[in-house]
């Protein structure tokens, strides 16, 4: 990114964003999500428009972020089967401290599809994963690449809370995994984005470092796989999602280039 200082005015992490009048709203809306992801913009000075210097970041999205009616999807028969299956799962302990399974959320012919580690207290309660804190922020870090909540696919790897939110043991995640390698077949994503290690290492199966795999070319299943922080870790680390967020434009340059002919 080239920026001179004397043609820049950096938007800090705390700093109120000014709008524009001919800032389109979705824009706006967009800024604002990079801003709570702790991305700083940089903005042109005396540009008619606030531009940002990054060309990656601010071209248009070619990527369909399309609201495809998942009710037909939604409704087959491999969907309610296997949603019958996660919901009366007994096959490791977890079944008897949870007070629901967390199966997935989104739309089940997304092209980006979100893969956390475990559903925490405020998932076990309401049932979707991602509704706590850290699901605040995957939600920004969604909002930012262009994307709603509703686009994407969001699942984890353990359908049930590990008590005390302890990590996932490897007999839990071995009698769990074929439900989330299941709704991966059904939906087909263009690119899936594995937030931590334990998603990394459970669909990778590798134990290699975080730091490691980041940055890397990966697939699943001959799937684009990218590797980012986990957004709890993020919460507690805000210096590295900056980082986070050039895993995420590195996904969604390898997702619009697929979509490229
Ligand atoms: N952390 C996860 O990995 N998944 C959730 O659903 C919530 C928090």
């Amino acid at each position: 990114m080239q920026i001179s200082g004397d043609y820049a005015v950096r938007i800090g992490f705390s700093a109120a964003i000014q709008y524009s009048d001919n800032m389109p709203h979705t824009e706006a809306v967009r800024r604002q999500y990079l801003e709570a992801m702790g991305i700083p913009l940089w903005e042109r000075r005396m540009a008619t428009a606030p531009t940002v210097l990054d060309s990656t970041v601010d071209a248009p999205s070619n990527i369909a972020a399309s609201s495809v009616d998942v009710t037909d999807a939604g409704a087959s028969p491999e969907w309610l089967v296997l949603e019958e299956a996660v919901r009366s799962c007994t096959k490791c302990g977890l079944h008897s401290t949870r007070t629901q399974t967390v199966f997935g959320v989104g739309n089940r012919r997304a092209q980006w599809m979100f893969v956390g580690e475990a559903p925490g207290a405020d998932e076990d309660r309401q049932g979707e994963p991602f509704v706590g804190a850290a699901g605040k922020l995957l939600n920004a870090m969604i909002a930012a690449l262009g994307l709603k909540r509703e686009d994407v696919y969001i699942a984890n790897v353990l359908k049930c809370r590990p008590p005390n939110n302890r990590d996932p043991q490897a007999n839990e995640v071995e009698q769990c995994e074929p439900y989330l390698i299941r709704q991966i077949e059904l939906i087909q994503p263009k690119l899936i984005v594995a937030l931590g290690r334990h998603a990394a290492h459970s669909l990778l199966k590798t134990d290699l470092a975080l730091a490691r795999l980041r940055g890397q070319s990966l697939s699943y299943q001959n799937i684009p796989l990218v590797v980012t922080y986990h957004p709890a870790y993020l919460l507690r680390t805000p210096s590295d999602k900056r980082k986070a967020w050039e895993d995420l434009r590195r996904a969604r340059a390898i997702i619009s280039q697929a979509a490229t002919p």
